[in-house]
């Protein structure tokens, strides 16, 4: 699907001082800040398109986006404060949830139970992390009462993997209450925000080497050098060996590399004018029947459109079968909810798959339980003249844009430092 908006792009300048690998948010953000302080830059993007795992696609004239979505965590968010700089419009997402239990309304006081056991987990994981050894983040939840499955779930859909599977001392102090969505996609607004950059599209990168005199980069266009690169490719990608390093990487770096597990969270984008949801962008829950789901975002934008959100392991029940696979699992799922009749104005739009996109391999990188270290192991410059930038490397905002942008400006930072006393 292609995006909504494509921006106008520069040509490369013929001897850049950095370059960068992945015109995603954190490879735009590296960009800007270097621009923005005199460096010239050459950025290299494997796909046609900006934006990376942010994308907003029309969906019957609607603009959607395919990857991330929320502003998380708006107090500390550079994305949030950039949007109102920007004067972009944002709004606030709404407290209010739907809940079904068993296909009719949950009413106030499941809800309320449900509210208190995230309070109850939120407390415990943050104490927990304080006090104890880095276990699997699920084996510091206590006793979480009727609804404690559902929290549970919901903790693994935001991670990307069942919540055992995680790390306890990555689980990121979120204030979830302060999260924002951005009038026409987030998507559309990442690749606003590469307008007028030097990018060349449809040009992977193959090797990268480097010296004490620079680096050299491959592609699959040709060679350049340059005197630093920042590298802002997703971990699974360079875990797959996609790019080779021919000047060897230090062990501690590729060891971090390769521990990282791939997060899993795909949208299945709906169209159902007639489902049972109140309300514009809320989170519903479905409680009950044969098989929960993790969740569902509703009438976005106010809209007949809705994220029905797969997990990792719902995910992976799908895998290896038909591209129609999760739409019959949706329609299969809401029926069972709510009956057949209710979803006879359903259509599914969409169901993404970065898992298997070869330039993706993942929605985020998860830190596995007692790895909490790898993210700053890769905080490291390589001789001064390798960089590593993407969400991966955020501790505070992993596996949001929030994050990727964070790190993207931090190397920026570092890197002109450096090209300061090469000159
Ligand atoms: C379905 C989904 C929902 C999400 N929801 C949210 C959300 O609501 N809010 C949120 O904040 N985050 C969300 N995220 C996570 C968010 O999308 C990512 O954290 C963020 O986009 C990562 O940015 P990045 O720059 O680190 O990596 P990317 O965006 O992946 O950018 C890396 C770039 O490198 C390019 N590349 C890869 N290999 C090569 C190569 N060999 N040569 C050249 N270029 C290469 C890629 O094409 C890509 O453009 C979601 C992700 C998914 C998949």
């Amino acid at each position: 699907m292609l995006p909504v908006f494509a921006p106008t792009l520069t040509p490369l300048p013929n001897d850049p001082d950095v370059v960068i690998v992945g015109a995603g948010t954190a490879g735009i953000a590296a960009a800007r800040h270097l621009i923005a302080q005199g460096a010239r830059v050459a950025v290299l993007e494997a796909r046609s398109r900006v934006g990376g795992r942010a994308v907003t696609s029309a969906i019957k004239g609607h603009p959607l986006d395919l990857g991330a979505h929320w502003l998380h965590n708006g107090p500390i968010n550079p994305l949030v404060r950039l949007a109102r700089e920007r004067r972009e419009r944002l709004r606030l997402a709404p407290q209010e949830r739907n809940l079904f239990i068993d296909g009719r309304p949950g009413g106030s006081l499941p809800g309320a139970l449900i509210g208190r056991a995230f309070a109850i987990a939120d407390r415990a994981l943050r104490n927990a992390a304080r006090q104890g050894p880095d276990l699997p983040a699920a084996k510091a939840l206590p006793s979480l009462g009727l609804y404690g499955r559902q929290v549970t779930k919901i903790h693994g859909l935001i991670s990307g993997r069942p919540f055992d599977q995680v790390s306890l001392h990555d689980v990121p102090d979120m204030d979830y209450g302060d999260n924002f969505f951005i009038a026409g996609g987030l998507g559309a607004y990442i690749a606003r925000l590469a307008s007028g950059l030097p990018v060349a599209l449809n040009t992977p990168v193959e090797d990268i080497a480097w010296s004490k005199e620079g680096v050299r980069i491959t592609t699959s266009a040709g060679t350049l050098k340059a005197r630093a690169v920042v590298v802002t490719t997703p971990m699974a990608v360079l875990q797959q060996g996609v790019i080779r390093f021919s000047t060897r990487l230090p062990e501690a770096l590729q060891n971090a590399i390769h521990c990282f597990t791939q997060g899993v969270y795909e949208h299945v984008v709906l169209h159902w004018p007639g489902s049972p949801f109140q309300g514009a962008d809320r989170l519903s829950q479905l409680i009950g029947g044969h098989t929960e789901p993790p969740g569902l975002l509703s009438r976005i934008d106010g809209t007949p459109f809705h994220f029905f959100e797969l997990d990792q392991p719902h995910a992976a029940h799908l895998d290896g079968r038909d591209a129609d696979a999760p739409a019959r699992f949706v329609r299969r799922v809401l029926s069972d909810h709510f009956g057949h009749r209710a979803i006879r104005d359903l259509s599914v739009c969409a169901a993404t798959t970065w898992r298997h996109d070869p330039w993706s391999r993942a929605s985020w990188a998860v830190v596995p339980p007692g790895l909490v270290s790898i993210r700053d192991a890769l905080k490291a410059p390589v001789d001064d003249r390798l960089w590593f930038a993407s969400e991966a490397l955020s501790r505070a905002q992993w596996g949001t844009v929030g994050g990727a942008w964070e790190e993207g400006t931090r190397v920026a930072g570092e890197v002109a430092e450096r090209l300061k006393i090469d000159a």
